[in-house]
């Protein structure tokens, strides 16, 4: 066993899955349906490469938050999920309390895995149950219907899981202000203890895309979006589940301390295809491409193959605008005599007057020198960053399911 001291710095990891059961006719991940089960083995086995060529440049880090999302990490078999977890904790000092997050789809889960990865150490599960009702799943072509996830929650307790995110979403062909908050009501119920509520966008490169004709008539209007997205915020409050940022609440204690990292742009380590960094003080992301990533990681060809696509030192002015755009994600908002400490700038010179505006218009609030935007202010919050920013092309910070 490892060893970590106070002095360390803290670190996220995320370790990115790429596969799936299917395609859902919504999903624009880096994923798809596993054709050759031999690729799940050599997967995992570059990813583990991967991270044992970072344990020198991580050995200053004592990460605290570990997160394999995907995909549907839970679709491998468990053997190869194991392997992975056996290897994060041999090459990384995990802090003693480390939050340790899998994304597990229902049906994807049986009880013996879920006891042994809570054993290895998996502490938190993130389930994606989208709606409770099976013809909007249906619609979303998800694999699962509302009684398989009531079954993998349930055994997900059974197996000690006691923090569990379950992901849905509003805006999803057909549904109405009702069904919403039908599950809504549904998913209190069970009685998580975090939500996740993403906005569904039509992407390009997706089934949804391609047949947008033929969705568009069923999808909800923009009047009605905001209305189910208010009701929500409004209702998840009623039921104890406080919002702390444009798409994520919980209950007392269990914010996603994961997740927190990106919005308050602390280092983190992504590894796998398309996986995203932000670590000494460098933003850089590898490639997309499963083939030339595994490749790259073997380092099997003469020619060495780069598996970074983007590698840049972050600029001062850049970090600003990042750091305005994530922290303007979450209701703490931006403190300006913390933005002060960071950046020696004075936040009310620089953004004042264009603040202005919303706060009068109630998209804002600015309390004890606090900006934070409503939940009005958070349903627009691209449009009011864009012109607070002017910035061209802040999408790729875009977190949002
Ligand atoms: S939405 Fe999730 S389960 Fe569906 S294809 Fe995408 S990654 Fe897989």
């Amino acid at each position: 066993m490892q060893l970590y001291s106070n002095d360390q710095k803290r670190l996220g990891l995320y370790f990115h899955i790429p596969f799936c059961l299917s395609k859902c006719a919504y999903c624009d991940f880096n994923s798809a349906p596993v054709q050759n089960p031999e690729i799940i083995t050599r997967y995992i086995s570059a990813l583990i490469a991967h991270m044992e060529s970072y344990r020198a440049a991580a050995s200053a880090y004592a990460p605290d938050t570990v997160f394999i999302g995907g995909g549907t990490p839970t679709c491998i078999p468990p053997e190869e999920l194991f392997r992975l977890i056996r290897a994060i904790k041999k090459n990384f000092n995990l802090t003693k309390n480390v939050e340790f997050t899998i994304e597990a789809n229902p049906a994807t889960v049986s009880y013996p895995t879920l006891l042994r990865l809570h054993r290895l150490g998996v502490n938190r599960l993130s389930m994606g149950l989208q709606s409770a009702h099976d013809i909007e799943l249906k619609t979303l072509s998800r694999r699962h219907s509302r009684k398989d996830f009531a079954r993998s929650f349930r055994m997900a307790r059974d197996a000690k899981f006691d923090n569990i995110n379950v992901d849905l979403m509003f805006g999803i062909p057909h549904q109405t202000y009702q069904s919403l908050m039908h599950t809504l009501s549904y998913v209190t119920q069970v009685s998580p203890d975090h939500i996740s509520l993403y906005d569904l966008k039509i992407e390009p490169g997706t089934p949804f895309h391609r047949n947008y004709n033929e969705i568009a008539p069923y999808l909800p209007d923009e009047d009605t979006e905001a209305d189910m997205y208010l009701g929500a915020v409004d209702y998840l409050r009623s039921c104890g589940y406080m919002q702390y940022e444009i798409s994520n609440f919980a209950r007392r204690g269990h914010m996603c301390a994961h997740n927190l990292k990106y919005w308050n742009c602390d280092e983190y380590l992504g590894f796998g295809v398309s996986a995203h960094s932000y670590f000494n003080s460098s933003r850089f992301s590898f490639t997309a491409d499963i083939g030339r990533y595994m490749q790259g990681v073997e380092g099997i060809l003469e020619n060495r193959i780069t598996i970074t696509d983007e590698n840049e030192v972050v600029e001062e002015r850049e970090r600003i605008g990042e750091y305005i755009m994530l922290r303007l994600r979450l209701c703490a908002g931006i403190d300006s005599r913390e933005f002060a400490r960071r950046f020696g700038l004075d936040f009310d010179t620089l953004y004042g007057d264009k603040c202005a505006r919303y706060i009068q218009n109630g998209y804002m609030t600015c309390r004890g020198g606090v900006y934070a935007l409503t939940p009005t202010g958070m349903f627009v919050s691209n449009y009011i960053l864009s012109d607070i920013l002017e910035f061209e092309d802040f999408g790729r910070y875009y977190f949002g399911g």
